[in-house]
């Protein structure tokens, strides 16, 4: 057996843990040990793990290993946000971002390295796909974290308090390594967050949201983006193979399931000119009149390869007036971080693209900033035109 054939300690749920012991003869207690030490107390060395015996020490030192993903580079933003670069087994790289509030601290992680939904507004999905992030890849963010704000020495108190897979790939095309990661995030043997506090945000990967109620409880963002099929088929794909009828279908149907009462949040970017109208925020709240939900508006952050741009702070206001006049619950999200390319949507890492989308998107922004270019230099719209 290789070395990255054995399994890997720093991945694996309580459960499979357990499984692990007792395959090896030994009580499963030994899962909830093993797991506090790696993932509350930031220890990676089996020889440190003292309440072990020393017999069953060298045997999980042959027999399995504890490898978590490698930071590759740290940023800090003037807002005092921070992100990481991280290296994944692919040879790829994925960011996380930590964004510290009053009263709490939310760590944004990724789940793939790129993404092969395409949403037009998207840097990574501008990248296409190339991986997805194994649960110590995914889990290894918050060990990270922890590891880098204090979090395991007590010094830091809690400074995760809030994670929402919200940065790179599409969490439910990984799902279950998100599934158990996570667990693993709401396991009090490990970090013990809770589950209102740790939120699943998807574009709406209906099958598997459907599948979501027999693995986890943790809460769900879904983003929406537009209040029409036609148009949300337009900015985004993937409401062609899932319209917008079937995924409130399948996301009230989650929330049901839950012991407790919770809210899905509902995000939506909003594009100037594109779904920022006030016709658009009127047909918003009749498309949620009978659905439960807070909604979130995300003021569109630019990214590279797109001509699209924020509204106004005027339009972005208009637009959350009337959805309260609807009386929704409605926040709108801070732009943190964007000095140092962290803000929603605007995570790139270094991914190699096996779809080659991100060849093409380059070509065809190329073309256009040629086009571009003969616009300028005759100041005549004909030739413009003609070269579109
Ligand atoms: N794939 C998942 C989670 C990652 S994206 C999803 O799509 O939900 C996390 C959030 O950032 C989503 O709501 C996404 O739509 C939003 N986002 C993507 N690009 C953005 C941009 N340029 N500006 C603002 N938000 C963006
Ligand atoms: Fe993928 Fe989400 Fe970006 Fe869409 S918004 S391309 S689903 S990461």
């Amino acid at each position: 057996m290789t070395a990255t054939e054995k399994p890997n300690l720093a991945g694996l749920s309580l459960d499979k843990l357990r499984a692990l012991f007792v395959e090896a003869g030994e009580k499963p207690f030994r899962a909830e040990q093993v797991m506090k030490w790696i993932h509350q107390r930031g220890v990676l060395n089996i020889d440190a793990m003292t309440d072990i015996s020393k017999a069953l020490r060298e045997q999980l030192k042959q027999t399995t290993q504890i490898s978590l993903p490698k930071v590759l580079q740290d940023y800090v933003s003037e807002d005092g946000s921070r992100k990481w670069i991280i290296e994944v087994a692919s040879g790829s790289s994925v960011e996380m971002v930590f964004i510290p509030e009053a009263g709490r601290g939310t760590l944004c992680i990724s789940s793939q390295a790129g993404c092969s939904l395409d949403c037009s507004f998207c840097a990574t999905g501008k990248q296409g796909f190339n991986s997805n992030l194994s649960v110590a890849e995914i889990v290894g963010q918050l060990w990270w974290a922890n590891h880098e704000l204090g979090g395991f020495d007590g010094s830091a108190g809690r400074p995760v308090s809030n994670v929402v897979m919200m940065g790179m790939g599409e969490p439910l095309l990984n799902f279950e390594n998100v599934m158990d990661s996570v667990n693993i995030m709401m396991e009090d043997n490990a970090y013990g967050l809770s589950k209102r506090k740790v939120t699943i945000s998807t574009s709406g990967v209906v099958p598997a949201i459907d599948r979501m109620q027999d693995y986890t409880d943790a809460s769900l963002a879904v983003s929406l983006h537009a209040p029409n099929d036609e148009l949300r088929s337009q900015i985004m794909p993937i409401n062609k193979k899932y319209p917008i009828s079937e995924l409130l279908r399948s996301v009230r149907g989650y929330m049901a399931s839950l012991p407790d009462k919770r809210l899905p949040v509902i995000e939506y970017i909003l594009i100037k000119g594109i779904n920022d109208h006030r016709e658009h925020a009127r047909e918003l709240a009749e498309l949620l009149s009978t659905f439960s939900c807070k909604i979130n508006l995300i003021p569109f952050n630019p990214i590279a390869l797109s001509d699209f741009r924020r509204p106004s702070s005027s339009s972005i206001a208009r637009f959350r007036q009337i959805l309260q006049a609807a009386g929704f619950t409605v926040t709108v999200r801070t732009t943190r971080a964007d000095d140092i390319g962290a803000a929603c949507g605007q995570l790139v890492g270094k991914v190699e693209d096996h779809t080659r989308r991100s060849s093409r998107h380059k070509r065809r922004a190329n073309a256009a900033q040629e086009s571009a270019k003969v616009f300028d230099s005759t100041d005549n719209l004909a030739v413009a035109a003609d070269r579109l």
